[in-house]
């Protein structure tokens, strides 16, 4: 591009003041309050997505889609012709940037209902506006959704949206199989292709296939991040892998006879992990080199607590079609009786296995992961990821900014979203209370911006309410 040109766009950008707010389908409107140009927050506490402490009377100015000012109440000036939202006593935050979600949940068996429509919803719905598809059952839904999205034809987050899943052969009735380094080249190319801005290896995927698959991602600059088995989080490592999911749950490295390029079970990787400590020598090292590689780690606590005994009742049960909440209400029972788990002892484990790696220096993001055996609803379940962090000893600010900031900056995108600060996206959510002293005050999201319009929660989940599991 010549500077000529870039200079011309910078001008054109600096006045085209529409350029930014969402452009909004007719559809979409019955989901919306507010789309005004230029609205106020004010009197409003602001918890900025940093970490930094919660700035009590604040004034947000939002124009055109992104934030054009925060300050004190007292210092900033109402743009005339402004609609104001008085927010006393109330919180506006970052929208969540999570990681670890699908658009499919578990409706049968070894079946995944593909639920793009409702699940875009509820995920905005619970403050969610940006997220990561951690992989894909359905081929082009997540790249559709995102297109969809972005033009303003339907409510939803801002969609990084993932390629089918690369793994070796398996018994998934929904996902392919990738033997070799090329045909794991040829995947990756088809679908960065159609669109898809990353990748995604699971449980059987070989060395050869998962370090072709990095090597043929990173050319075009998009990333992979993995639930791994039969490759260990130190191998994955060493071939340039960007994230390895499911904190530390999935990792075989600790198995004593692990043969090479062959899963274990997932179970007996969880075994091995069951009787190690964050004081132990081969965690540390395993810690240093992913912190070292650059490797993230993504914490998805809500999909390991309904397999756990003895833990409430998941957030959200009411918006699924009654046959499939009274499923999960039975696996909810069945879990709770189950006295011999190994998640009696995994789950707190998990948990302090995340907080060690963090304190060490390493960086980790935050997803739900929708599968499992069900119960973990979209929206919802973002929130309670955040208070499952909190109960690992994160304070209510490390944990909300673990949900925002650090998967902006993972996702590349810290630049326009993830924070509070003049000039980025007006990605916001407003809360009927104060998340930075009761994380459980997440719960209370009233009003969700993206690009500068505000949706109602209510009205989205009300759209989909005991339906989901159905579209
Ligand atoms: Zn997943």
């Amino acid at each position: 591009m010549s500077r000529y040109v870039a200079t011309l766009m910078v001008v054109l950008v600096g006045f085209s003041g529409s350029a930014q707010r969402l452009e909004l389908a007719e559809g979409v409107k019955p989901y919306v309050r507010t789309s005004a140009p230029v609205i106020a927050l004010t009197n409003v506490r602001v918890i900025d997505g940093t970490g930094a402490p919660a700035r009590e009377r604040q004034t947000l100015i939002v124009r055109d889609g992104m934030i054009a000012d925060v300050g004190d109440s007292s210092a900033v000036t109402l743009p005339a012709g402004a609609e104001v939202m008085d927010f006393t006593g109330k919180s506006v935050m970052p929208g969540l940037v999570m990681v670890h979600e699908h658009f499919y949940y578990p409706t049968g068996p070894g079946v995944y209902g593909q639920l793009g429509e409702s699940f875009t919803r509820l995920y905005l719905a619970g403050g969610v506006t940006t997220l990561r598809t951690g992989g894909n059952l359905n081929g082009y839904m997540d790249l559709n959704l995102k297109r969809a999205v972005e033009a303003g034809e339907k409510p939803g987050p801002a969609i990084d949206a993932t390629a089918p899943y690369v793994n070796g052969r398996n018994q998934f009735q929904q996902m392919t199989t990738v033997t070799t380094g090329e045909e794991a080249r040829q995947h990756v190319s088809y679908w960065a292709g159609q669109g898809a801005t990353s990748f995604k290896a699971y449980m059987q995927i070989s060395r050869a296939a998962l370090g072709a698959t990095i090597e043929e991602a990173h050319k075009r600059g998009l990333k992979v991040t993995g639930h791994l088995c039969s490759v260990t989080y130190g191998e994955a490592a060493d071939l340039g892998i960007d994230n390895l999911e499911h904190g530390f749950l999935a990792a075989t490295d600790f198995v004593t006879d692990k043969q090479p390029d062959t899963c274990p079970t997932q179970g007996r990787g969880q075994q091995a992990l069951a009787s190690i400590d964050e004081n132990e020598t081969a965690f540390n090292t395993l810690v240093q080199k992913l912190i070292e590689k650059r490797v993230a780690l993504t914490s998805t606590l809500t999909v390991f607590e309904t397999f756990t005994p003895g833990r409430p009742m998941p957030p959200g049960l009411d918006v699924l079609a009654p046959s499939l909440k009274q499923q999960f209400e039975q696996t909810h029972a069945r879990v709770a009786q189950n006295t011999a788990s190994p998640y009696i002892k995994l789950f707190p484990k998990a948990l302090a296995l995340e907080r060690a790696f963090v304190r060490a220096g390493g960086t980790l993001i935050a997803g739900t992961d929708p599968t499992g055996a069900g119960g973990v609803i979209p929206g919802y379940a973002n929130q309670r990821q955040i208070e499952l962090l909190v109960e690992a000893g994160f304070t209510p600010l490390e944990a909300i900014r673990i949900g925002t900031l650090n998967g902006a900056m993972y996702l590349g995108r810290e630049k326009s979203i993830g924070s509070i600060v003049a000039g980025k996206q007006a990605d916001l959510i407003v809360i009927a209370g104060d998340p930075s002293a009761a994380i459980a005050d997440l719960r209370k999201v009233e009003l969700v911006f993206r690009r500068g319009v505000g949706f109602d929660p209510a009205k989205l989940v009300a759209s989909v309410a005991g339906k989901v599991g159905l579209f």
